[in-house]
């Protein structure tokens, strides 16, 4: 029997896909990453690891130099617009749970696993945007990229995000990312505006009639350490065509929107260096994540609209479970134990994601008044109710495993 070491081919070099290349090649099997964007520093916004995300980039050894380069977030407190505070959440999370949430740049994450997996051996090929996928039996599988060129591997795992092409070959004619009606602005200002504020070490959210701002440290840096968001009903206007906006014009809109809301509103978005703009995006639950030796992992598998900030820590968790999974057991098994695995718990947190994006639409002056009492009495019930999604942790799931050395399969 002659025993090869698998290739696996991974669609996207966004979060999953790195991470889950190092997991892989720390085991001994060929990684091969593709990513359809030319490489680039610096691009996109802020986000939160929280703790059962941060458990993950514990296990490749990154824990300790995100919470360098970004900012340990010690609570998350809710406020309305005319300053009245809601209550907090999110309080003593790394006594908690062995870890802290931390913010960060979505770049310097990016930047930081890119590196990790480059050191680990994995290959890393920046413009190819995979198109098609060709799986015949006897046959390797082949990714088939907008440049002509291919790749074989022994199976393939789409970690595309939400806009997965990986997803259009494990589900024809499945759902589409579809707008939740919800439009994301963000940037990133000074540290000193936070300073100024004296907001310490928390997250602050602020609810108005419609629409949210929310806002917390991101990093050292003096000149950007400070992250910023907005998250607005469209009324007709989608992310493109705010996108086609000058930034004096964008601006404008946030101090409009956002005129009376409590400070430091007004200056993060007078202070904020380049104004960002996003699409709220869901995706309709897949009846399948598999299909043949392809597997979807992170977005690609279960997007998720951004309001319960868990969306890159289950693409953190996905990466470490189906990796462990596919050193375990053999391809169809891996695939098998992971779905029915992973299926229960990223589609409670996408539903959650969904009740909590309902906080952000149109209230009436009433309905605005009742969400806030509702919210001053259900936070603190709420808080101890999430345990469940900060509590996790892969090496309380299974066991680290053996990766001393290659570890060899035999292939199919
Ligand atoms: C405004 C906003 C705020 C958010 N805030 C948070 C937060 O605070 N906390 C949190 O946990 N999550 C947050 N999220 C969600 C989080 O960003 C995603 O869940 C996470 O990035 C998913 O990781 P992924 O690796 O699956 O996909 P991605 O990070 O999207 O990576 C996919 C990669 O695949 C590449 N790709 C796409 N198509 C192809 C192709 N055909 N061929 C090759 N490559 C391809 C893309 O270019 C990309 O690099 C937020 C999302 C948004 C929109």
């Amino acid at each position: 029997m002659i025993r090869t070491p698998r290739k696996a081919l991974i669609i996207g070099g966004g979060i999953a896909g790195p991470v889950i290349a190092i997991f892989l090649r720390k085991a001994g099997f060929d990684a091969a990453v593709y990513e359809a964007w030319p490489y680039a520093t610096g691009i996109g916004g802020g986000l939160q690891i929280a703790p059962n995300g941060m458990h993950v980039l514990g296990a490749l050894g990154l824990a300790d130099e995100m919470i360098c380069r970004g900012a340990v977030c010690e609570s998350f407190d809710f406020y309305a617009r005319n300053g009245n505070r809601l209550g907090a959440i999110n309080r003593n999370m790394k006594e908690r749970f062995g870890q802290p949430p931390v913010n960060m740049r979505r770049a310097t994450l990016n930047e930081v696993v890119i590196d990790k997996a480059w050191c680990a051996g994995v290959e890393l090929y920046f413009e190819k945007r995979l198109v098609r996928i060709e799986d015949r039996a006897d046959q390797p599988i082949i990714a088939h990229f907008d440049d002509g060129s291919s790749a074989e591997g022994d199976f393939l795992i789409g970690a595309d995000g939400v806009h997965s092409t990986v997803r259009q070959h494990v589900v024809p004619d499945g759902p589409r990312p579809f707008d939740t009606g919800l439009i994301g602005f963000g940037g990133f200002a000074p540290r000193a505006v936070l300073e100024d504020a004296a907001i310490g070490p928390r997250m602050e959210a602020t609810f108005g009639r419609s629409g949210f701002f929310g806002y917390g440290y991101c990093s050292p840096d003096p000149a950007a350490g400070a992250m910023w968001w907005s998250t607005q009903p469209s009324r007709g206007l989608d992310a493109a065509s705010y996108r086609a906006m000058s930034q004096q014009a964008l601006r404008q809109h946030l101090r409009d929107f956002h005129a009376g809301w409590r400070e430091p509103i007004r200056r993060l978005i007078d202070a904020a260096d380049t104004i960002g703009v996003t699409d709220t995006l869901d995706v309709a639950t897949l009846p399948n994540w598999s299909r043949g030796r392809t597997m979807l992992i992170g977005d690609a598998a279960h997007a998720t609209s951004p309001h319960a900030g868990q969306g890159a820590s289950i693409a953190l968790e996905d990466a470490v479970r189906l990796s462990r999974l596919l050193i375990e057991e053999e391809l169809r098994a891996a695939f098998e134990k992971f779905e029915s695995e992973r299926r229960p718990r990223v589609e409670r947190i996408v539903a959650l994601a969904r009740r909590n994006g309902g906080n952000k639409r149109e209230f009436s002056a009433t309905g605005a008044w009742i969400r806030d009492r509702m919210m001053q009495l259900l936070l603190p019930l709420g808080a101890k109710g999430m345990d469940w999604m900060y509590a996790y942790n892969p090496d309380s799931v299974m066991p680290r495993p053996e990766t001393s050395g290659p570890h060899y399969r035999q292939v199919a």
